[in-house]
Order: structure tokens, then C-alpha cells, then sequence
């Protein structure tokens, strides 16, 4: 979509720190990390939010991704977590569908 920031960042229009892509999926770390590893994984075609999303593949591949880059960045050992924000209450703020792989802190339970 020719107005979404994450759809310019998955085309090179905007720049952005990547950690992986592929045919499907881009990774880039957040601007306002909220952890020591704050990344965002998120399909290169604008799909709006998690309510949006109507084939399944899309989540294999955004969380198959999520995963691969966690073991590549070696998070597993002291863990890390998956995080889906969708609508106002749910705190999305960019309508672009992402995964935020947060890591590197302790996070805590529950989310404020
Ligand atoms: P959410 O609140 O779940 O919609 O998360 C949106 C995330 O996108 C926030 O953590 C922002 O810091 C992040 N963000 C916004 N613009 C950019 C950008 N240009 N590059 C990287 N991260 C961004």
C-alpha cells in the first residue's frame, strides 16, 4: 500500500536496519526498542492487522521466521517473547500487520 511506513520498509523505500528476509517476510529492528532485541517481523504484502488475515501461511510464515531468527541470534538460551498488537485496545499503532520479537531483559507477566 503506497501510504504504510512497514510497506516502504519492506521495498527499500524507506531504510531499515534488517535482520532477515525473504520471499515473504522482512525483519528490521524496532526504531523504539523496548528491550535490548526489539525486532519487527512482518509479511511484505499490506495486510492490515492479525484480524485480517485470512490464509494460513501467513502465519507460518511470520512465525517460522520469528523463530528462525531467534535461534540464528541465539535468544533461546535466555529466552524471549512474540508479541501481536492488533486494534486500538490491543495498542497497534501502524495498520501494517507485524510481530514484535522482543529479548536481551527480563520481560515480565502479565503486560502492563
Ligand atoms: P505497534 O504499536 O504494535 O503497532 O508497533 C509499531 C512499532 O513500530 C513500534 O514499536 C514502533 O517503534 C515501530 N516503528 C515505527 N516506525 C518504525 C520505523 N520506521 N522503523 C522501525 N520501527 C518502527
Amino acid at each position: 500500500m503506497s501510504d504504510c511506513i512497514f510497506c516502504k520498509i519492506a521495498n527499500g523505500e524507506i531504510p531499515s536496519d534488517f535482520v532477515y528476509e525473504d520471499e515473504n517476510v522482512a525483519a528490521f529492528r524496532d526504531v523504539n526498542p523496548q528491550a535490548p532485541v526489539h525486532i519487527l517481523v512482518i509479511p511484505k504484502k499490506h495486510i492490515a492487522s492479525s484480524a485480517a488475515v485470512d490464509d494460513s501461511s501467513v502465519w507460518s510464515s511470520l512465525m517460522g521466521s520469528a523463530v528462525k531468527i531467534a535461534r540464528e541470534l541465539g535468544l533461546e538460551a535466555d529466552g524471549y517473547r512474540m508479541v501481536i498488537n492488533t486494534g486500538e485496545q490491543g495498542g497497534q499503532s501502524v495498520p501494517h500487520l507485524h510481530l514484535h520479537l522482543l529479548a536481551g531483559r527480563n520481560l515480565g507477566w502479565p503486560p502492563g
